[in-house]
Order: structure tokens, then C-alpha cells, then sequence
């Protein structure tokens, strides 16, 4: 997969050299390319905002360096259409399952905005080029959309073949699509069997991998109803089996 990533703070993308992802970019499953968006500036201060129309507080991203990068960024025709990632407040909610579709993408092109965000135009000119989604981390603000970038980019590189050591793993996780549709996972325990006086749940050394399933069932319906009401409210019924009812 290609990803390109356009910010005014190149610096924010290095824990992308670190762990798995460092890992995938240096075996080529990953080719991340980072470009600075002062690059399309030619003022002496590479000015990349400037006040908003209608007034207001805070300053907004100029489209031109947009246009610009984006222009040069997809003129490589080989690499085909790319999808425009625009991480904000105000887009779509970012789930596990656009981490699945998005990571079928063969290239995707993240524009990080600052300030009050970037000039609408700037989406609605691409959109005539290549499909452009909004999508929004959560219910809070950041200061930009590096740290939104990098929370999706790491959300769909470990999906790729071959980026994680036990692909099995994924199926088990939180909101995995199909085993763990609107449940997130119940507590997990390693060695020794009691620390500080708490003990490791005995079914867990019992062997027995039916009982060990169930109960880890049991435990995610059980943080889900505590933590995420919202999405038990979401299961499927015809999905849950009699003991889950119980549970
Ligand atoms: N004025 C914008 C609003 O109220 O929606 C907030 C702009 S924010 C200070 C600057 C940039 O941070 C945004 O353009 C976006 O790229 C990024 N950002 C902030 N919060 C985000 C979130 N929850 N999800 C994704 N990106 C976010």
C-alpha cells in the first residue's frame, strides 16, 4: 500500500520508522511518503494561512499549496486513483470497519489541516479527481491532523498481510468484523498464575478451549454492557445464542 501524507510538520510521522509499521515500510509492504505542504509556498514565509472569509477567530488553511500538492502528488499516473483521507472534528466517525475497507485501498493520501482547518474548496476540486472522505477520530479537538493521521494509518497497517506476526490476533480484537461485531474484547491475563495476591481466572489454566472461548465471550458482553451501552444496543439479535441473552 501507498500512503502520502501532506503536513506542515513532517517531524510528527517519525514513530512511523518504529514497531511493526517501521518494520512493514523497511520490507516494502508499506511505502509511506511524507511532504511538506511549505513546499508549495514561494512567499518568504511559506505562508500556508490567512484569515477566514465571513471573520471569526483563528486562521485558515490556503488552498493553493493544497491544489498544488495534491496536483503533483497524483500526477504519477502509474500509481492509479488514490483516495483523499481528510481527518476532522466534523467527519465521518472513523470505526474498524473503514480501518477494513480503507486498508483494500491500494493508495491513500492523508492532508493533515491546522488551524480552523483547510478551505473547503480544496476538498470539493479534489473530489472531482479521486474519492475524498472526512473522517474524524473522535469527539474532541486536536491541535491538527497529524496525530489523527497517524492513529488511522497505524488502525489500517496492521490489517495488511504480513504486518503482524499473529495474524489471528485481528480476528479476537475489539470490533473485529465478524467475530466481534459491536463487542470489544474482555480482560486478558499473562504468567505467573497469582501476583500481589490476585489470581489469573482458573478457567483460563483449565485447557479447556470451549469453556476458555465461552468465558472470554461472557467477559466481553460483559465490559461492552459496562463501557460501550451503546453498542450492545447495536448487536444483532439473531447473532446471540441463549447464553448471551443470559450474560
Ligand atoms: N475548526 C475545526 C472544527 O471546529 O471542526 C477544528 C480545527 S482543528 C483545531 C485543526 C485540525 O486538526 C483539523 O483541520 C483536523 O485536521 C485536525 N483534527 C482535530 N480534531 C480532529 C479529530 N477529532 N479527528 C480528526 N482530525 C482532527
Amino acid at each position: 500500500m501507498r500512503i502520502d501524507i501532506i503536513t506542515i510538520f513532517p517531524d510528527y510521522f517519525t514513530p512511523l520508522d518504529l514497531s511493526l509499521i517501521g518494520k512493514a515500510r523497511r520490507s516494502g509492504l508499506i511505502d509511506v511518503r511524507l511532504h511538506d505542504l511549505r513546499r508549495w509556498t514561494y512567499d518568504r514565509h511559506h505562508t500556508v494561512d490567512d484569515t477566514p472569509y465571513g471573520g471569526g477567530p483563528g486562521m485558515v488553511m490556503k488552498p493553493e499549496p493544497w491544489g498544488e500538492a495534491l496536483d503533483e502528488i497524483t500526477a504519477d499516473a502509474d500509481a492509479g486513483t488514490p483516495r483523499l483521507i481528510l481527518p476532522t472534528p466534523s467527519g465521518l466517525p472513523f470505526t474498524q470497519q473503514d480501518a477494513v475497507r480503507l486498508a483494500k485501498e491500494p493508495w491513500l493520501i492523508f492532508a493533515c489541516g491546522r488551524y480552523e482547518g483547510i478551505d473547503a474548496r480544496v476538498a470539493v476540486d479534489a473530489a472531482q479527481r479521486m474519492p475524498v472522505e472526512e473522517l474524524s477520530i473522535g469527539d474532541y479537538v486536536l491541535n491538527g491532523g497529524e496525530v489523527a493521521t497517524l492513529v488511522i494509518v497505524e488502525a489500517i497497517s496492521r490489517l495488511l498481510p504480513g504486518v503482524l506476526g499473529n495474524v489471528e490476533s485481528i480476528t479476537q480484537d475489539s470490533f473485529a468484523p465478524g467475530t466481534m461485531d459491536n463487542l470489544v474484547e474482555g480482560p486478558v491475563y499473562t504468567k505467573p498464575p497469582v501476583w500481589r495476591g490476585h489470581e489469573v481466572p482458573p478457567i483460563l489454566l483449565s485447557g479447556h478451549h470451549a469453556a476458555i472461548d465461552r468465558w472470554r465471550r461472557d467477559e466481553a458482553l460483559r465490559k461492552t454492557a459496562r463501557n460501550r451501552p451503546d453498542l450492545i444496543r447495536r448487536l444483532d439479535p439473531e447473532s446471540l445464542d441463549k447464553r448471551d441473552r443470559e450474560v
